[in-house]
């Protein structure tokens, strides 16, 4: 059995509808299909979800939010008509629309979730209703009566573990089964979104729940590429890429699948097969627990920016014990994610994403480590970017600090910081922020240059 998921742009439009419709019917081990809210039709299109999201607001600042509700509804209009979908669906997404806008609205949080939800739900509705047009055996599934049991984290659901022991009936259906990817329900009933980009959670948690032979996810691109095509010209597909490399690879900026994504099917080692809806011939990209690392060692390479180092020194810190905790417990106690510590004899740095790293916090989290660490000196520099070479053969190949320092200084680029991890299946440099492309572009040369 297959669980298979369809992003936004594989459901923008009828024809797109069309295409993913073909695309399931051509496999009858298709059976558990996740699909998103129609996304981009083209570049400065609106998704359907963050039409709903300026719906809320509209009613959360007290208004009717009448336009942007009618526009949403034409989005579903414009498709079931090109569907040649009859029997009232666009009344029935409308009345839905409709009821959810006039919930309560008290815990904002809570409406905001509501209607979010609405965008996957009705795409589930619909894409049903048109497979049981073409005489598919299809169904709609209900994700509270298929138990998708969620944390009551608004925005920011987790999948709570009792979730699966219902979930896992699924496997027995025998109709063609359409779930709203998304969203769930609390053991409450109270619907709750997962971030954004959330449907691909939604479909690993079904893989692992059915126990499916491999997770498809279907998007938009042939392959995952060794390296941001916006960077580097033409860069080499990937085709088999393993899980501790695809995490390598997101953490610094590769954004294929959600980062929440990868668990609930790695606990269970299904592969994930990344596709492209408009060419479903390519074979595309195979996560996998494992892969014989035959092809190079390294097998991509990242950059993701906005990040910023917090470098404190202090003469003898090294005899002091306990230093690097109270470090950290001032980071922790105002609520700030730490990426990486690297450290010297008399100094330490610690690097957090500028994004919650405001000046205010700043000035607070300087003059704490001032107060109660007595440092020599503690300053923050901003604009840094971090580039991060992943593979599994760089565990068992000498040499690769080497080269990729090599390519570095013959890119007249200045190395801040590396960074190796333990586990030798990735390598990370600190870069300015205005380096970063050139840099992607030094490693990519040097690892990749000659075979592609
Ligand atoms: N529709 C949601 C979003 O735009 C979830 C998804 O597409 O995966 O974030």
């Amino acid at each position: 059995m297959k669980v298979v998921k369809f992003g936004g742009t594989s459901l923008a439009d009828a024809e797109q509808i069309r295409k993913v419709c073909k695309i399931i019917t051509a496999d009858p081990e298709r059976r558990l299909i996740v699909v998103s809210a129609p996304g981009k039709r083209f570049k400065d299109d609106i998704k359907v979800t963050d039409l709903l999201i300026k719906c809320a607001e509209k009613r959360l600042e007290g208004g009717s939010a009448e336009e942007e509700a009618d526009a949403v509804v034409a989005r579903y209009g414009e498709i079931a008509e090109e569907l040649g979908l009859s029997g009232g669906i666009v009344e029935e997404i409308a009345a839905d629309l409709c009821r959810r806008l006039s919930a309560d609205r008290s815990n904002r949080h809570k409406f905001m979730d509501f209607i979010k939800a609405a965008g996957e739900d009705n795409c589930a509705k619909l894409v049903a209703r048109y497979l049981k047009k073409e005489g598919v055996n299809a169904v709609y599934v209900n994700p509270r009566e298929a138990g998708m049991l969620l944390s009551g984290e608004y925005g920011n659901a987790r999948v709570l573990p009792e979730a699966y022991e219902k979930l896992k009936e699924l496997r027995h259906r025998r109709e063609l089964m359409i779930f709203p990817g998304f969203f769930g329900y609390t053991p409450e009933g109270e619907v709750m979104t997962f971030p954004r980009g959330g449907s691909d959670i939604t479909g690993s948690i079904l893989a692992a729940a059915v126990d499916a032979d491999v997770y498809e996810n279907f998007t938009d691109v042939d392959y995952v590429f060794s390296a941001d095509p916006r960077i580097v010209e033409n860069p080499k597909p990937i085709t088999v890429l393993t899980y501790r490399e695809m995490r390598e690879l997101s953490y610094a900026g590769f954004n294929v699948l959600h980062e929440d994504t990868t668990e609930p099917v790695y606990r269970k080692g299904i592969p994930i097969n990344i596709r492209n809806t408009n060419r479903p011939d390519a074979p595309g990209t195979m996560i996998v627990p494992e892969r014989n690392a035959q092809n190079g060692p390294v097998v991509g390479i990242a950059c993701d920016k906005g990040f910023c180092y917090v470098f404190i020194s202090k003469y003898m810190m090294n005899r002091e014990i306990g230093f690097g905790r109270r470090v950290l417990q001032i980071f922790e106690e105002e609520h700030i994610s730490y990426e990486h510590t690297p450290s010297g004899i008399d100094n330490i740095s610690v690097i957090v994403k500028e994004k919650q790293f405001g000046r205010d916090v700043e000035e607070r989290v300087v003059r704490r480590i001032k107060e109660s660490l007595q440092v020599d000196d503690v300053y923050v520099e901003r604009n840094r970017a971090l580039i991060m070479l992943a593979g599994e053969g760089m565990m068992r190949t000498v040499g690769i600090a080497y080269r990729a320092t090599g390519a570095f200084a013959r890119a007249g680029i200045n190395i801040e910081m590396i960074n190796q991890g333990s586990s030798e299946v990735s390598m990370m440099f600190g870069v300015l922020e205005e380096d970063a492309e050139n840099a992607v572009r030094a490693l990519y040369r040097e690892f990749f240059g000659n075979e592609w």
